[in-house]
């Protein structure tokens, strides 16, 4: 029976339409310590990075006004603080936005729960500046994101390759994935290397090396694999077709 809430309802805080998801038990006579147990989300920093300054203020909040309970992060992308009351809304509120200097995230048919990957800085991969993009867009649509106006929610997402670790295409309406405007640029010198299993340049760059995976198979492992088959070697050069290129990834994830 304790696992059973209503959901929704009309709570929130003032001047925001968003951000806090209702909860009420079904059987508050019963259960009146979580009579209510509502859902608050919060803004996370662009890529996650908090300090721990800022994670021990948050924990602190949420053990003043809530349950402790957490979900770093919900699958929608920000900081989850699961269980409160009513009346401690407003206060928690206040302490968040003026202590904290941090913000609600979104919830309902609002512009939701913006987030990116941690991009260039650190992932020699990234192809833009995804914590920028991430952040000058979450200042610049505060409204829609606190003030839900839309029929349905709407959801972006900042990957900065291919790869897409925040599963932008997934996740989300809006999905911004970086990829390149060249060629993929291939280094002869290194490619022969690592065919070679010179330890300077180990397979999948040096990840899973305390297994044995044998010795590295450049056809077998990248050329093979390649999903619109446009990469061979030639003349002992590695060579790509970049016009049948669909930018998987795969190449330049495994290659040193
Ligand atoms: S999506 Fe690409 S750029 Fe972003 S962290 Fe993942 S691998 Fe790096
Ligand atoms: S990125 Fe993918 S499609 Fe492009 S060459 Fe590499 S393996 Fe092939």
């Amino acid at each position: 029976a304790l696992g059973h809430w209503k959901h929704g309802g009309i709570v929130g805080v003032f001047g925001y339409g968003g951000g806090i998801v209702g909860r009420y038990s079904d059987l508050p006579k019963r259960f009146p310590g979580v009579e209510h147990f509502h859902t608050l989300r919060v803004a996370q920093p662009s890529g996650m990075y908090y300090t721990t300054k800022n994670l021990r203020d948050l924990m602190d909040l949420w053990a003043k006004y809530g349950s402790g309970i957490t979900n770093f992060h919900g699958s929608t992308g920000d900081l989850i603080f699961i269980g409160t009351s009513t009346e401690n809304l407003e206060p928690l509120f206040w302490d968040l936005t003026h202590d904290l200097k941090q913000d609600l995230g979104g919830s309902g048919s609002n512009l939701r729960t913006p987030s990116c990957c941690l991009g260039e800085s650190r992932c020699e991969w990234s192809c833009f500046d995804t914590q920028h993009i991430c952040y000058a867009l979450t200042m610049h649509y505060q409204d829609e994101i606190h003030r839900p106006a839309f029929p349905y929610k709407f959801k972006f997402k900042f990957s900065g390759c291919p790869n897409d670790c925040v599963a932008a295409i997934g996740r989300s309406d809006f999905a911004v994935i970086g990829t390149w405007k060249d060629d993929i640029q291939i280094d002869q010198a290194a490619v022969k290397e690592y065919v070679a299993g010179n330890d300077r340049y180990p397979s999948n760059g040096g990840a899973h090396k305390d297994g044995d995976w044998g010795p590295f198979d450049l056809q077998k492992e990248v050329i093979d694999i390649c999903p619109t088959e446009c990469m061979w070697m030639e003349g002992g050069e590695l060579k790509i077709d970049n016009s049948e290129c669909n930018r998987c990834m795969h190449c330049i994830n495994v290659m040193p």
